[in-house]
């Protein structure tokens, strides 16, 4: 579906531009105009894959939330384990070619993977193959935050296995100073998550750029930070046609995830995360932002409404709908 989307987008983009040229009762500048917001409307092409699944503990996920209200809504194995998947977005516009977080890798061993379950998915660099894009062909790699399993597919083992280099060695990667301080730094409780092999060879390389404040890196991509689940967490907020999409990472990985005080236990500060979620699904409930879910094994997308609850998800759809 997204291949025939993307072969037919010049071609959409064509007919309109077409057309008013041979509007004959309209002026040269007026013409000028159109064609401009034409340009401006299907300059950005976004898409959505899922990199892999992997399994994580249900308790985990759903923090203080007893399992008997958190396995209604997302279902768990006899071990406990849930599914979650690690869905990245492309985005090319003019000049840039932007991934958002590139998954687990495949850097350590065996073992280390025993206990993270990966099946399905397409594969970072065979998911970006099938829609046009090989590694060269990044320009920018955001990653949310440095945790392992949305920062460790951009260093891959070089060829003779002695060393790191950039998966996507024409890019620059980008990661909050916050986010990047507090991981080199290291504490126990993230120990786990933030791994040598997929940190440092992006200071090595020279590629990284550190983003110091809020606003927007891209035209059209915005970044907000975030300091709930860990501190310094990009979440990104991306204009695309008429819409506003906010790519919800671990801030609300799940539909599930919606409910404020449905949080992880993996966060490192669980009242800051109720404090963001709130104020970002107000304003996204204000403005009728769709909701993008990095981690939803069965959700992609969904707008919001108001409930006596609080603020829920209203349609659930999937990513290609929004085209
Ligand atoms: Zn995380």
């Amino acid at each position: 579906m997204y291949s025939v989307v993307n072969i037919l987008f010049p071609q959409i983009r064509q007919i309109f531009e077409d057309m008013i040229r041979r509007f004959s009762i309209l002026r040269e500048c007026e013409k000028v105009l159109f064609l401009i917001i034409v340009n401006k409307i299907f300059r950005m092409k976004l898409q959505l894959f899922n990199i892999s699944n992997f399994k994580v503990d249900g308790g985990a996920m759903f923090g203080v939330v007893p399992k008997v209200l958190w396995s209604r809504i997302y279902s768990s194995d006899e071990n406990n384990l849930i599914v979650l998947t690690l869905r990245s977005l492309v985005i090319e516009t003019d000049e840039h070619v932007i991934l958002v977080d590139t998954g687990w890798g495949d850097k350590q061993d065996e073992k280390f993977f025993r206990h993270v379950y990966l099946h399905g998915g397409e594969g970072l660099t065979e998911g970006l193959n099938r829609r046009g894009y090989k590694p060269e062909d990044i320009t920018d790699v955001v990653l949310t935050h440095l945790h392992a399993d949305h920062c460790g597919g951009g260093v891959k083992r070089n060829e003779g296995g002695t060393g790191y280099e950039l998966t996507f060695p024409e890019a620059t990667y980008h990661v909050s100073r916050t986010q990047w301080e507090w991981a080199v730094k290291n504490n126990v409780r993230e120990a786990d998550s933030f791994l040598d092999e997929n940190i440092i060879p992006i200071m090595d390389s020279g590629h990284l750029n550190l983003v110091d404040e809020e606003g927007e890196l891209f035209p059209g991509f915005s970044v907000r930070i975030c300091y709930g689940h860990t501190p310094g967490l990009i979440i990104p907020v991306i204009k695309y046609k008429d819409k506003t999409l906010v790519y919800t990472g671990d801030l609300i990985p799940t539909v599930a995830h919606i409910p404020v005080i449905w949080n992880m236990s993996y966060d490192i500060g669980s009242l800051k995360t109720i404090e963001e979620k709130e104020k970002i699904l107000e304003e996204a409930l204000n403005g009728g932002y769709i909701l993008v879910f990095q981690h939803d094994e069965h959700i992609e997308c969904c707008t919001l409404e108001m409930t006596p609850k609080g603020i829920r998800a209203k349609e659930k759809f999937d990513f290609k709908e929004i085209y």
